[in-house]
């Protein structure tokens, strides 16, 4: 429906939601208290995302606009949706009354894009400011410098229907864990030096961690994993 990318696994879509509630519960079983899961929905279907419903999870994550929206008619209203991709300042409009929390704030074209339609619908944004530690091309977000120098320009006042509520960032996709561990053990430095000077009302959120490396992330402070494949499966389109 969305992508023209086929699901390929050797289960039937069937199996795999049966498994659904039965790998969500195992993964919460593992999760320290305090630490938060969202579900990583995209490229699943809404029957998936029932399943995980039922199960009890309200917190999923999409990273594409258009899938977002059509999910949020299709699905109950007590459903907290991330927004969790990179997002076009265009988009922004279309999702803005559906966003519970927009956690991949990468620029500050962005945020003052978030800021301007939130006002307009008289709506506060929470939002994360994505930080990219592991540099590699493919991933967006603020660099440190870049964060502190738009913090100390005053980047973030003046901005009344924004909330900052913590930081989000990714590792390297790498099998060295003492490498990942250092770009975990970074945002998390981030994380307490911002929370510390007290810059941010709400600041409480450390969005790090996926399905092959929260664990990891957690032992390096994260309170919010992000779980896709090891709840539902590989990504169905
Ligand atoms: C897709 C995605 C995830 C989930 O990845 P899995 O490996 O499926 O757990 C987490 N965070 C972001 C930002 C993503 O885009």
């Amino acid at each position: 429906m969305y992508s023209a990318k086929i699901y390929q696994g050797t289960v039937t879509p069937k199996q795999k939601m049966n498994n659904v509630a039965s790998r969500l519960e195992k993964i919460l079983a593992t999760l320290p208290t305090g630490v938060q899961l969202v579900a990583v929905s995209k490229f699943h279907s809404v029957e998936a995302i029932k399943e995980a419903y039922t199960a009890g999870q309200r917190i999923f994550g999409e990273s594409r606009a258009q899938e977002l929206k059509e999910k949020y008619a299709e699905l109950p209203d007590d459903i907290q949706w991330h927004f969790i991709g990179h997002l076009q300042t265009n988009k922004v409009r279309m999702i803005m009354p559906y966003v519970a929390l927009f956690q991949s704030v990468d620029t500050l074209k962005l945020l003052s894009t978030i800021s301007a339609e939130a006002s307009r619908i008289g709506k506060t944004a929470h939002i994360l400011l994505q930080i990219d530690v592991a540099r590699e091309e493919t991933k967006f977000g603020f660099s440190k410098n870049e964060l502190y120098e738009a913090i100390s320009s005053g980047a973030f006042s003046n901005m009344p229907n924004i909330s900052v509520d913590g930081i989000m960032g990714m590792a390297s996709n790498s099998d060295n864990n003492d490498f990942v561990r250092s770009e975990f053990e970074t945002l998390s430095q981030i994380y307490n030096d911002i929370s510390s000077k007290k810059i941010f009302q709400n600041f409480k959120i450390l969005s790090m961690g996926m399905s092959h490396d929260y664990r990891l992330a957690i032992s390096c402070g994260s309170n919010m994993v992000r779980i896709g494949t090891d709840i539902f499966g590989e990504r169905e389109y």
